[in-house]
């Protein structure tokens, strides 16, 4: 598959070229040149598949024969080696849990593919590859998890001080090796900025810089896996169903939809947003205006500016469809989100996370009372993560998972800096090769 950038459709690379530079020099999004189509007889037929097969199927037609076929599928089967249960909570709500993976975030997902392609691509070279990322709070575990020790890696966490949670920042700050983090006096935004910036700089190119944002399609793309997961389970049940993804950069949710154009039948998908609401303001005005960051007890979608909404936009601009006939969007307000988190638990004893939280009200608001459609929302990440918000909201202490306790013994490593020039001057100093 070749794929191109979108702010200039000529500049085209393959698959392995757009993971290794994870944006293009144009600064464009990289984007696929075509979307595959799944038979309609393949997808009728998935409650019969495993998720590997699945995942294998969905993902190597944007791979092509650029990883051959056992590795890719010793890539997916890593991947996936946790589960992803569909959960019902109430009457036509269910939600579809990504926590179970090692750092207990979705993130888990891209992170372990993106790691695996990029480890497979760099096997024969001869410099260094560093992953510099930008993280709201989970990214950040996510990516340390999935490239510790990986040969010829060198990776870089921006982090922005003081607005990740305690068990996040633990852990992207604690494993060593080739994981390094640094600490940003700043928003998760600028720290965005920051690496973008980096990324266009000539001065950096000796330190091989490329991103593991969803930004990176080896990323962005894996994300389709669970939506086809969830399809499985729930595809017996014979209604049409809608899906609602707390939202913060927009990869996830563009993941989704970009499976849906692929042929996976999800009716509608709704876009659930904290009080950072650049996208619900859009699709109701059609201007794109993002404002100046908020901090909110959702922390990993503390994002005014998406970067992945670009992507949306051409997956409809493409074919001249109607962007608001798939998709709809919502903000909520913590306060919403902490009633919602506490009247869930009293009613039904499961507990959201604060991001799960939001993707349900998204749910309940796009159903209303109807009961002609199955509702699903994502839950992003495991409501341990965030201890803080639970127990002075909802006054229950949740029990920290076995995997997690060693972490919090651990020293956090970072380095502090306040400008783009400190950052410029410690990645020349720590990783030009
Ligand atoms: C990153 C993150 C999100 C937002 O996902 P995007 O792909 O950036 O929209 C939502 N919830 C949690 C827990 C996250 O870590």
């Amino acid at each position: 598959m070749r794929y191109y950038s979108l702010t200039n459709p000529q500049l085209q690379v393959s698959f392995k070229e757009a993971a290794i530079q994870g944006i293009a020099p144009d600064k464009g999004l990289y984007f696929p040149m075509s979307i595959p189509k799944l038979d309609k007889e393949w997808v009728d037929n998935i409650a019969h598949l495993s998720k590997e097969e699945i995942a294998y199927k969905v993902i190597h037609s944007f791979i092509g024969e650029e990883i051959d076929n056992d590795s890719l599928q010793k890539i997916v089967e890593e991947t996936l080696a946790f589960d992803f249960p569909v959960i019902k909570v109430e009457d036509n709500v269910y939600s579809l849990e990504l926590y179970h993976g090692p750092t207990l975030a979705f993130k888990d997902v891209g992170a372990r593919f993106m790691s695996r392609c990029l480890g497979y691509f760099t096997k024969d070279r001869k410099e260094k590859i560093t992953v510099l990322v930008a993280t709201s709070g989970d990214t950040g575990g996510a990516v340390a998890n999935g490239f510790y020790g990986v040969e010829g890696v060198e990776v870089v966490i921006l982090y922005p001080s003081a607005k990740v949670s305690t068990i996040q920042e633990k852990q992207l700050t604690t494993l060593g090796k080739n994981i390094k983090a640094i600490e940003v006096e700043g928003s998760f935004d600028d720290c965005q900025d920051m690496v973008k910036r980096a990324f266009l700089d000539s001065g950096l190119k000796s330190c091989h810089l490329t991103s593991a944002n969803s930004i990176n399609v080896a990323r962005w793309l894996p994300q389709m896996f669970y939506y086809f997961l969830m399809y499985k389970e729930l595809s017996n049940q014979g209604k049409p169903i809608v899906v609602s993804v707390p939202s913060g950069n927009f990869g996830n949710i563009c993941a989704g939809m970009l499976a849906q154009k692929m042929g996976l039948p999800i009716h509608h998908f709704i876009a659930s947003t904290n009080v950072n609401d650049t996208v619900p303001r859009f699709m109701n005005s059609k201007e794109y205006e993002p404002k100046k960051t908020i901090e909110t007890i959702s922390n990993a979608m503390d994002v005014s500016n998406p970067s992945n909404f670009v992507r949306i936009l051409e997956l409809y601009n493409s074919e001249g469809e109607v962007l608001d006939k798939h998709l709809t969007a919502y903000t909520f307000s913590d306060k919403e989100t902490i009633a919602t988190m506490k009247k869930v638990y009293k009613e039904t004893d499961y507990l959201l996370d604060p991001h799960g939280a939001v993707g349900y009200l998204g749910v309940k608001k796009f159903l209303d009372d109807k009961t002609d459609y199955l509702g699903v929302f994502l839950e992003t990440a495991h409501p341990v993560k965030f201890p803080e918000s639970i127990i002075s909201n909802l006054g229950i202490e949740i029990p920290i998972p076995d995997s997690l306790k060693p972490l919090l013994f651990k020293e956090k490593q970072s380095v502090k800096i306040n400008s783009y020039e400190e950052l410029k001057q410690h990645l020349l100093t720590s990783f030009s090769s």
